[in-house]
């Protein structure tokens, strides 16, 4: 049977084989400044190991003193460095202070056995505290691609329920836990809860930090870098949440917008001037329809989804698009010009072919250029939006004047 100073030496000694485990991960991902926060109750959880494990290196009650004060630092650490994950600022001093206070309370009612429990109290309190600060830190990142933030929300509020339940039960139990006298089994627990949650802690930070980097690639690969608007990979993804997702009683419609004649102004005052107004179509688009629901497909393509209750509602908003874009003067140094742009919707129905929609809003456009441009056309629900009879004398104006 290990006696009570072989379980802590090893629970410490596992404690530094995790702190040097953390540490390689952390060299070799490029050490990055945000995760060195995630290292320090790592740190310092060695440290109040070998206190806890060995007092009598400082004379006194200083060496148990200050290994419980570490053990504090240790939660504490712990909640700056779910702050640092989360993307917040961490506060060292906003820690430090109730622990700093709960070591200046256990030195001032003195080392009396009696007092044990009251010296205890706050102690476990503070690592409830601790333990649900953090919880609520990872409770705030959880999102689909943060599956790991799910899991140490769940790891910290079942640890902080755990020390608030154990807290009323402090009087009748054997130390580290209460008062009485330490027991093999007590240390054992206590040891393996602590070792348990740095495990669990070490290994799901280390994958949150792999889920955040992937979900900054998909981001960058996800965005279009000229219009900070999405791109083809982020409609399909869009397409796809849409499908999965209820939308009640909203009609959904897929609108494609393409600016009127813009090869001309490209040609005219330069292709500086054409990246402005694209810029500026995506912008009224997103202004109009919402950020999540436009995407660049193409050079000055755009596609849209549109939710509204009715019909009409949805060529409203589509039309609204179109209307702010007339109206807006794009500028450069002193050059300002207005241009136009042309949208074809389809509605879509639950259960439709995406593409089959796509290939109907497409020809609705069509047919928007076809009337003349600066319009939105809605396609006809199962049929083709078919072009009208060409009017060839309209066709040469046209050319003339493009010419
Ligand atoms: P229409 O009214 O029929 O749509 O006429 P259009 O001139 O707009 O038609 P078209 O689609 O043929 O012209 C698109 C032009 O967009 C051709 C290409 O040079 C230009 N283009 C494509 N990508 C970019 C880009 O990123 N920046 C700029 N400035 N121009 C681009
Ligand atoms: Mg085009
Ligand atoms: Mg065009």
């Amino acid at each position: 049977m290990p006696d009570i100073t072989t379980i802590a030496a090893c629970s410490t000694a596992l404690g530094a084989i995790m702190c040097i485990a953390i540490l390689l991960s952390w060299f070799k991902d490029g050490r990055p400044v945000q995760r060195r926060w995630q290292f320090a109750p790592f740190g310092i959880a060695v440290p109040a190991g070998v206190l806890l494990t060995y007092p009598e290196i400082l004379p006194g009650p200083l060496g148990l003193r200050l290994g419980w004060f570490a053990l504090t630092l240790v939660y504490g650490s712990a909640w700056l460095a779910a702050r640092v994950t989360a993307g917040r600022k961490p506060r060292p001093l906003l820690m430090l202070l109730p622990c700093v206070a709960v070591l200046l309370f256990s030195a001032t009612i003195g080392a009396d056995d009696a007092m044990a429990e009251l010296r205890m109290m706050p102690r476990v309190l503070l690592f409830a505290l601790f333990d649900g600060l953090a919880a609520r830190e990872f409770m705030r990142m959880r999102q689909p691609q943060l599956q790991s933030a799910t899991t140490l929300y769940w790891i910290f509020a079942v640890f902080c329920v755990f020390e608030l339940l154990r807290t009323p039960f402090s009087l009748s139990l054997p130390a580290p836990f209460g008062p009485k006298e330490t027991q093999v089994w007590s240390i054992a627990l206590f040891n393996f809860l602590i070792v348990l949650q740095g495990l669990l802690l070490g290994v799901f930070l280390t994958a949150l930090g792999r889920e955040q980097l992937a979900a900054q690639h998909y981001r960058l690969a996800s965005i279009d870098p000229l219009t900070g608007i999405g791109n083809r990979r982020a409609l399909d993804d869009r397409i796809e949440a849409l499908a999965r997702s209820p939308r009640g009683e909203d009609c959904v419609a897929v609108a494609l917008l393409d600016i009127d004649r813009f090869k001309a102004i490209n040609d005219e005052l330069g292709h500086g001037f054409g990246d402005i107004v694209i810029v500026g179509a995506a912008m009224v688009a997103r202004e109009t329809l919402g950020a999540g629901n436009v995407f660049r497909v193409g050079g000055e393509e755009f596609a849209a989804i549109i939710q509204a209750r009715t019909p009409e509602a949805v060529m409203t908003r589509a039309e609204a698009v179109r209307i702010a874009f007339e109206a807006r003067s794009h500028v450069s140094g002193s050059e300002s010009r207005r241009c136009t742009i042309s949208v074809g919707v389809a509605m879509m129905e639950p259960g439709d072919d995406h593409s089959a929609r796509f290939t109907a809003a497409d020809e609705a456009l069509y047919l928007a250029k076809h009337l003349g441009r600066n319009r939105t056309v809605l396609a006809t629900p199962g049929q083709r939006a078919a072009p009208p009879p060409i009017d060839l004398r309209a066709v040469a104006a046209e050319r003339r004047a493009s010419a």
